[in-house]
């Protein structure tokens, strides 16, 4: 029998639905949502199987799936040992300390003696550690931000990522202590086929993140100002430059890093660059 990738994915929450969307992009199609706790690609040798994400590095490593997207926070809270493949840029959040929003704050060592609420027992043990601290870690799995208000801790530990809700419970944040995104786990040992796969998985998730931080630029120059305004579009090897019809002007195509994108543009249009068009690719493949 030939192999399938078994593949975790949360079945709903904050990583699901990014979850899904890289793998229709990636091409791999698979029915979701209709309450199924697994289900098979029609077009990809994968079996997806939806889970609480909490659970999900518990059965990477026990072999019930090969791979798991999760939260790097909940990847490194766990204590499975699990391979962490690719980053995957979404479900971003930090894990914070906050304190009653009232009481002072003067750095990590304030909480030393303090009690702290956390459903980031180890993450925060370790953080406290290497900053020499000792605090008493009281592990709760959720409403971690009322603990302060019913006396059951002088601090939490807890996800942020607007802040309403430590602003609503009368608390403010003043540690970050990790940072985490969305993460591909494997097991960490995949038999040759299931490498294979994996391997052809990644080569299009990466094709996938490397389009979206890129866009395809077109524009037309006077043919004096192309090596300033190639030079400032290094494309993939280099720009491609074609002449008009118009005499003494060229088209110029090529593909642009997003970040560098705004800063580039004002220096790539003040060199004489008009009819600039930027469309958004699909794919981009090395
Ligand atoms: P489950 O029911 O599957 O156990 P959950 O309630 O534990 O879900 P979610 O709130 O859906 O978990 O969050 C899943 C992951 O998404 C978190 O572990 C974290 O990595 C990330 N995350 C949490 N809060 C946010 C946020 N506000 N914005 C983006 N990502 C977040
Ligand atoms: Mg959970």
């Amino acid at each position: 029998m030939s192999s399938i990738l078994r593949i975790a994915l949360q079945k709903s929450g904050r990583l699901s639905e990014d979850s899904y969307q890289l793998f229709k992009e990636c091409g791999i199609r698979f029915d979701y949502g209709t309450g199924k706790l697994k289900s098979v690609s029609s077009n990809f040798p994968a079996e997806f199987l939806f889970l609480r994400d909490d659970d999900i590095p518990g059965y990477v490593e026990d072999g019930v799936a090969d791979l798991g997207i999760v939260g790097e926070n909940v990847a490194v809270e766990s204590t499975h040992q699990v391979e962490t493949v690719h980053r995957l840029g979404f479900s971003k959040c930090r894990l914070s300390l906050a304190i009653p929003r009232g009481t002072d704050w003067n750095g990590i060592q304030d909480l030393d003696g303090k009690s702290i609420a956390t459903s980031y027992p180890r993450i925060l043990g370790d953080y406290l550690t290497y900053h020499n601290v000792s605090a008493e870690i009281h592990q709760i799995s959720g409403s971690v931000e009322i603990a302060p208000g019913i006396g059951l801790a002088e601090a939490i530990c807890d996800i942020v990522s607007s802040g309403s809700t430590l602003l609503s419970n009368g608390l403010k944040e003043v540690e970050v202590i990790f940072r985490s995104e969305a993460i591909l786990i494997a097991r960490t040992t995949l038999d040759a086929e299931k490498q294979r796969l994996l391997d052809k998985l990644l080569f299009r998730i990466k094709a996938v993140q490397a389009a979206k931080n890129n866009k395809y630029i077109v524009l037309n120059a006077p043919n004096e100002a192309l090596e300033q305004i190639t030079s400032l579009l290094p494309g993939m090897k280099s720009p491609s430059v074609m002449p008009l019809a118009t005499a003494g002007w060229s088209s110029v195509h090529s593909v642009i890093n997003e970040n560098d994108f705004w800063e580039n543009i004002e220096a790539i249009r003040s060199a004489g660059a008009e009819g600039i068009l930027v469309i958004p690719i699909e794919k981009m493949i090395y």
